[in-house]
């Protein structure tokens, strides 16, 4: 079957190109998949529009139907769980645990705005007049380009697009290059949910081919992107000319600061989850340690020790805790952070090369690697490396551990670890990150917001805020 998704019809790319996708366990080639052209990206930008059509007839459609279609959406996706979660593995390479738990978020992403799709229609506001009413309703922005990262294929994608067509949007769907099968799997289930024809459009490809055209077209109302930091001034800047509406999830670089009178057992087990899950290709990482003086010492032997053990392996086999990461370019980008690490003066801790077990070689595994004596001017610390890198700073006072930590140009998450919840609310407070954990990392509920903070990003996804930036608020005044 064809792999793009044009006005209700599965179509191979105009141009009849494909590209191939890897598995990053073994570099072997999954698959090759259909490639959208730019008249592929104008025709899918033109169902798009046509199902739109100006306030017509899929934002007409019952709010309960646009709902109910989330909900069968779900539960085809609670249907088909081991099979997405396979390709899921396949194609990005995180373990089946991860992939499991990815597809289980998603199903709890579309009922919770399946559940939100009609609580909120709009206010009636006080204008001190008894003869005049005033109504603000929400209606859908348009039609939405919504661009999605490799490292969490699915997951980011329902963060969008359940929104929007709760919201009574129509979509053009633009996938990494890198991961698109899920994406594919997705689209195909939202059609045997009942989708209609142009309401939802699938194209793949790379970013300057199909991702640039649709920030740049001027019947796209509205680009939700996540992915790194350059891209999303690159779609803003190629947003700015039609004025569209631009939401943008971006990069982190998280601290993770431990006080000396936590748990020690439990926060070395977190510790190495918050930067260790999915090989660190997490955008919220618990990448940057901070670490109290009187715990240091023995808290980096022993996450060394910990790191040094954890099973590398394809994702697919029950015994691997780790998978790779996603392409050979990643891993050589680990490489040459490491390298710039031990130059600038960290100590290695644990990891700093590749595997050595012969199985592993031919895919893109790298060892979780521990780096102590950091400091914020290294680049290994400023620059957020999507990898399997845990750097450890010391601090000695509050104050020196909020510093660290808002020190950076991103803003996207952190924790704090203490079992003082007075100081763990006052280092929260002060912390400029859009998502604070405190005895915790990386949990987080559909109904809670998330995004950043400074570079990190300007919109929200998830919660009521998730389903606004969907939405244009609209003033109805009328004088009886
Ligand atoms: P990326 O920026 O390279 O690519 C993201 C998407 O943008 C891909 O689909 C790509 O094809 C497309 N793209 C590239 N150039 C484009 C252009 N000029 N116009 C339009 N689209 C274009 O990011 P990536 O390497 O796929 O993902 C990793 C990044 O994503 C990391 O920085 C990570 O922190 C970030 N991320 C952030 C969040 C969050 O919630 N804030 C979540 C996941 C990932």
């Amino acid at each position: 079957m064809p792999d793009l998704y044009i006005d209700g019809s599965w179509t191979a790319g105009s141009e009849g190109v494909t590209a191939p996708v890897i598995n990053p366990a073994d570099g072997s080639v999954i698959q090759e998949v259909d490639q959208a052209s730019r008249q592929d990206v104008e025709r899918a930008v033109a169902a798009a529009k046509a199902a739109f059509s100006g306030g017509g007839w899929w934002p007409g459609t019952a709010t309960g139907e646009r709902a109910a279609l989330l909900r069968r959406t779900a539960d085809l996706l609670v249907r088909d769980k081991e099979d997405i979660a396979r390709i899921e593995t396949l194609d990005t390479g995180k373990t089946l645990v991860e992939s499991r738990i990815d597809v289980d978020d998603v199903v709890a992403v579309f009922r919770y705005y399946a559940d939100l799709a009609d609580k909120d229609a709009g206010r009636i506001v006080d204008t001190g007049h008894q003869h005049v009413v005033s109504r603000v309703v929400y209606e859908p922005v348009g039609v939405c380009a919504l661009i999605t990262p490799w490292n969490y294929p699915l997951l980011q994608l329902s963060w969008k697009i359940a929104p929007a067509l709760a919201a009574g949007d129509t979509a053009i769907i633009k996938p990494s290059e890198v991961t698109p099968l899920t994406t594919v799997k997705l689209v195909g289930l939202l059609e045997e949910a009942g989708i209609p024809r142009g309401v939802v459009n699938l194209v793949l490809g790379d970013g300057p081919t199909v991702g640039a055209p649709l920030t740049e077209h001027p019947d796209v109302e509205m680009v939700s992107f996540t992915g790194s930091v350059r891209t999303g001034q690159a779609i803003i800047r190629a947003s700015a000319e039609t004025v569209k509406k631009v939401a943008v999830e971006l990069g982190g670089k998280n601290a993770n600061i431990v006080f000396a009178d936590t748990d020690f057992e439990t926060v070395v087990d977190y510790a190495l989850l918050a930067v260790f899950l999915h090989s660190g290709q997490v955008c919220s990482a618990g990448a940057r340690l901070l670490v109290e003086d009187p715990l240091h010492d023995a808290l980096v032997e022993e996450l060394g020790r910990r790191a040094e053990r954890i099973r590398l392996g394809n994702g697919l086999e029950p015994g691997s805790e780790s998978g790779p990461l996603v392409s050979e370019q990643q891993l050589a980008k680990i490489e040459e952070f490491v390298a710039s690490a031990l130059e600038e003066g960290a100590r290695l801790v644990a990891g700093g090369h590749r595997p050595d077990e012969p199985e592993l070689r031919k895919g893109f595994f790298y060892r979780p690697t521990v780096l102590d004596d950091c400091r914020p001017d290294m680049r290994v610390v400023r620059e957020e490396t999507f990898g399997p890198i845990l750097t450890v700073e010391r601090f000695s006072t509050d104050d020196e551990a909020i510093a660290l930590a808002n020190g950076t140009e991103y803003g996207l998450a952190g924790a704090v670890w203490t079992k003082d919840i007075g100081r763990a609310h006052r280092v929260a407070g002060a912390l400029r990150h859009g998502t604070i954990w405190i005895n915790d990392f990386h949990p987080y509920v559909p109904g809670a917001e998330w995004g950043g903070f400074k570079r990190s990003g300007n919109g929200r996804e998830l919660g009521p805020t998730g389903l606004a930036e969907y939405r244009e608020a609209k003033h109805i005044w009328l004088n009886t």
